[in-house]
């Protein structure tokens, strides 16, 4: 490593910290990006600014997008009384995916986590406690973890007692994974399936 140019051994040092990259592919990315054209690694690098300088969080759901409020809450044709509770926009990526929920969402922003210092003020449950009425449907759709469990608990104990219905989705999927590695099939049904809490 001592034998590289220091900008290289940083860019190495960045592409380790990202989710399944291990040392041997951060130094492969960084040799294929040194041989690659100027232009395009130029636009690699301005895509990742974008990502940081265009992209906010929509203010009714706090999904992720470029104008707010974000497409999905402003689409008509979705219904507004059928809201998918998620904890990370990207589980909203994973919903749209399957193209069969016709509702609208809502991004808590994580999961209740009391160790980590992640209580109920920490996450957008305020909001969605704001965007509910007595016609709202609520689909909890936490992941399967301890901590999406406690927070779907939390969030629908609330929601009971405003006498809004709750349902969750049915479980085909190993407590302790992550709602973004289940398969298209198994999420599907777990949506037609999903339980009254
Ligand atoms: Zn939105």
């Amino acid at each position: 490593m001592h034998s590289l140019p220091d900008s290289a051994i940083r860019l190495i040092n960045e592409f380790s910290k990202l989710p399944g990259i291990g040392r041997k592919t951060a130094q492969r990315l960084a040799f294929h990006l040194l041989s690659s054209k100027t232009e395009n690694v130029y636009r690699l690098s301005q895509s990742l600014k974008e990502i940081k300088s265009k992209i906010k969080n929509c203010t009714i759901c706090h999904g992720i997008t470029e104008n707010n409020p974000c497409k999905i809450c402003l689409d008509s044709k979705r219904e507004d009384d059928l809201l998918c509770v998620v904890e990370s926009p990207y589980d909203v990526f994973v919903f749209e995916k399957i193209n069969m929920f016709r509702g609208k969402y809502h991004v808590l922003g994580g999961s209740l986590s009391p160790l980590d210092g992640i209580g109920p003020d920490e996450l957008n449950i305020s909001t969605l406690i704001d965007r509910v009425n007595e016609g709202t449907e609520i689909l909890i759709a936490t992941n399967p973890s301890v901590e999406g469990e406690t927070t779907a608990l939390y969030i629908s104990k609330i929601l009971q007692k405003k006498n809004i219905s709750v349902s969750k989705l049915a479980r085909g999927v190993p407590v302790g994974s992550n709602l973004e590695y289940i398969d298209e099939a198994t999420l599907i049904r777990a949506i037609e399936g999903r339980i009254s809490v």
